[in-house]
């Protein structure tokens, strides 16, 4: 599959974080003499992206001591640098574009991590998606769905969130809309005996690819959590493991509160990884970074819009690049 495909949209759902990033960066590194106070207004720009106070504290202390290990800028740009007083274009001075490419490394230095690639290599697989209602759950479980069909898998999707009789619709509405299979319970059926159902299909049919969406009241955390559990073990008891991969779900727009929520999921079930919706309304992509850096969770997916078409893979690397 060709790079571009895979990453489509990403780029352009940064728009927004990049432009409210880039235009304040633009705009502390655009004079010609550094001053103290330009490190806190970047400090300050960071954390203006939803980037959290630690993170961005972090990504600054890192630019000084990238910056000072640059060759030619010699013991008198290094003091200069650690008076964090330079001048800027000069020969063997920081120039802004200097600090911005060692942003830009410290940035990807912070979401480099190894993880190892999303889980999907059993003939048979079960990805279970959490969240709180609103994050765009079940359209990710609908895009996710087509994104996986598309590269030729075999999938059907289960409702699995019985207490809301929109969301069976909804996803039942996914599936004409995508052509993929949906198992749906009836209104207040137990959500593990539809999760139950799907496994079965699963298993006894011609797929190899179960989505299940789930509900999410947080409100009710006991609840929530005994129901999630009860799937999990159905599950690993039908499918003989747990699922594959458990991804929550997070809305960029609701910013470092999407941070909260994820903890928050981490007390009721292991997370595996993070989908993070609306990036393409948000400037607050840099909740990525904290995702990544501060919960160590891989970021999988990323949704650039409503139609089905609208989920990219995440990558590190493009998202660095990205931002500037
Ligand atoms: P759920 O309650 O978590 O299942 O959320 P829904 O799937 O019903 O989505 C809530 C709203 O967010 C809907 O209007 C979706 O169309 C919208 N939505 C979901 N994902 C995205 C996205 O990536 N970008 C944009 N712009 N809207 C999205």
């Amino acid at each position: 599959m060709k790079v571009f495909e895979k990453f489509k949209n990403f780029k352009d759902s940064l728009a927004k974080t990049k432009e409210a990033l880039s235009e304040k960066i633009n705009s502390i590194f655009s004079f010609t003499k550094l001053e103290p106070a330009d490190l806190d207004r970047l400090e300050e720009a960071l954390v203006l992206s939803d980037i959290s106070f630690q993170t961005a504290n972090e990504i600054v202390e890192g630019i000084k001591k990238r910056v000072s290990n640059i060759k030619g800028i010699g013991p008198e740009g290094q003091r200069k640098l650690t008076e964090v007083s330079v001048r800027l274009g000069q020969q063997g001075a920081l120039t802004g574009d200097i600090i911005k490419n060692a942003l830009k490394d410290e940035i990807k230095s912070k979401i480099s991590r190894d993880f190892p690639g999303i889980n999907i290599k059993n003939e048979k697989n079960i990805f279970l998606i959490v969240g709180v209602n609103g994050v765009g759950k079940t359209t990710t479980v609908g895009k996710l769905g087509k994104y996986y069909a598309d590269r030729g898998k075999k999938v059907i999707i289960a409702a699995c969130d019985t207490f809301r009789a929109a969301g069976k619709e909804q996803l039942e509405a996914w599936g004409n809309k995508t052509g993929i299979e949906v198992v749906s319970g009836k209104e207040n059926q137990d959500p593990a005996s539809v999760a139950h159902d799907a496994v079965q299909k699963l298993k006894d049919k011609d797929f190899n690819l179960l989505i299940i969406d789930t509900a999410g009241r947080l409100h009710n955390k006991k609840h929530l959590m005994e129901e999630l559990s009860k799937i999990k073990r159905i599950i690993s008891k039908t499918n003989g493991r747990p699922p594959d991969e458990t991804f929550i779900v997070i809305d960029a727009s609701l910013g470092q509160n999407s941070l909260v929520q994820v903890e928050q999921f981490k007390e009721l079930i292991d997370i595996s990884g993070v989908i993070i919706t609306k990036l393409d309304g948000s400037a607050k992509g840099g909740i990525i970074i904290d995702v990544i850096h501060k919960l160590n969770l891989p970021v999988r997916f990323i949704g650039t819009g409503e139609s089905p078409d609208k989920i990219s893979e995440f990558s590190p690397e493009i998202f660095a690049d990205s931002l500037f």
